[in-house]
């Protein structure tokens, strides 16, 4: 289970269009609808064999081309219902998935002095790789590594020949993220000729989520309008988790949204991930009122969507500008598949 609060998105999106479409003539704009999947998947990506990123998959096929402005929301299990927070500026870190491949010779117990121990090989790196990262990380800059999975072998007598190595690791400049991932290889690479084997890297790099200025204004005044205005917390400190959203936003400005799910009183207090999360369902409605009321706030338009998505006044234009809005699900498809453009 991953554990995430997609189908809430999907919900929430889902409605937004449903208000927005039913009041279509009367916006000034278009409205793109961008249902993603593999928002952190880590299985190779059918459109070029790297480790998947779904964002980045439909940002290279075109899903965010000539879109002024994108937003997107996630829900939030730190934040109580009824609650917005947006970030100021830095969101969330560029997170790089990896994963090696170190490969040995397998042999029996008795003549280790035959085979090449993959085993040993990983359980090096994943001891040094720390060292090596900490060595290669600014003390100014905050990152984080880890390793999520270690698995090697096949029996307790065996001598294993492949082992892999899963983890992440988090940073916000470029010249950090490439730094790191070259550390990683090198060490990886000198544990495996250690021991006589070899080792393949495969990499997801991730991408540092930046917000906009003038798009947080905007959703949070949209905030203010859905929420309340003593409901809506900018935030100055950025998140350590990851976001590939980040790929939008090399496209057009805008802002990630992070909505609030908790409910203490009804012991809705896990973190996402964890496999007893839920999210206080209430959230929804609130999700879709933000998306409408952040698209109709971008056409310069008027007021009264509090009550019912789609009570708006625009006023026509010329141009139509165009925004977009992202949301997640979790079931990967091939690109397109999952995009749904609506004019609305
Ligand atoms: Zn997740
Ligand atoms: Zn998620």
């Amino acid at each position: 289970m991953h554990a995430c609060g997609h189908d809430a998105h999907t919900a929430m999106l889902l409605a937004a269009a449903y208000g927005l479409s039913r009041e279509r003539e009367r916006l000034a704009g278009t409205v793109r609808f961008v249902f993603q999947p593999a928002e952190e998947g880590a299985a190779p990506s059918p459109v070029d064999g790297e480790l998947r990123s779904g964002g980045r998959d439909l940002v290279e096929s075109g899903a965010a081309d000539g879109i002024d402005a994108a937003f997107a929301l996630h829900v939030w299990p730190g934040l109580e219902t009824g609650g917005l927070a947006i970030h100021r500026r830095e969101a969330m870190a560029a997170s790089s998935h990896f994963r090696f491949t170190f490969r040995g010779r397998s042999g029996h117990h008795g003549a280790p002095h035959l085979a090449a121990d993959a085993l040993l090989m990983a359980a090096h790196f994943a001891v040094e790789a720390n060292s090596a990262v900490a060595v290669a990380s600014d003390p100014l800059e905050p990152v984080s590594f880890a390793f999520g999975k270690l698995q090697a072998g096949t029996a307790g007598n065996v001598i294993a020949d492949t082992a892999e190595v899963l983890g992440t690791y988090r940073a916000f400049s470029d010249a950090t993220v490439k730094r790191i991932r070259f550390v990683l290889e090198r060490c990886a690479s000198a544990c495996a000729d250690r021991f006589g084997g070899t080792v393949e890297p495969s990499f997801r790099m991730g991408k540092a989520l930046i917000n906009d200025a003038a798009a947080v204004e905007l959703a949070a005044g949209a905030g203010a309008d859905v929420f309340g205005a003593d409901q809506v917390h900018v935030l100055d400190q950025p998140s350590l988790a990851g976001e590939d959203f980040a790929y939008y936003l090399d496209k057009a400005p805008g802002a990630m949204l992070l909505i609030g799910v908790r409910d203490e009183a009804r012991g809705i207090v896990h973190p996402l991930h964890h496999p007893s999360f839920d999210l206080d369902e209430r959230a929804i409605a609130l999700g879709a009122k933000l998306h409408a009321r952040a698209a109709v706030a971008f056409f310069g338009a008027g007021l009264g969507i509090k009550e019912h998505i789609g009570f708006y006044v625009v006023k026509p234009t010329q141009e139509r500008p165009c925004v977009g809005f992202f949301c997640y699900i979790d079931r990967y498809c091939p690109p397109h598949r999952n995009v749904c453009v609506s004019a609305v």
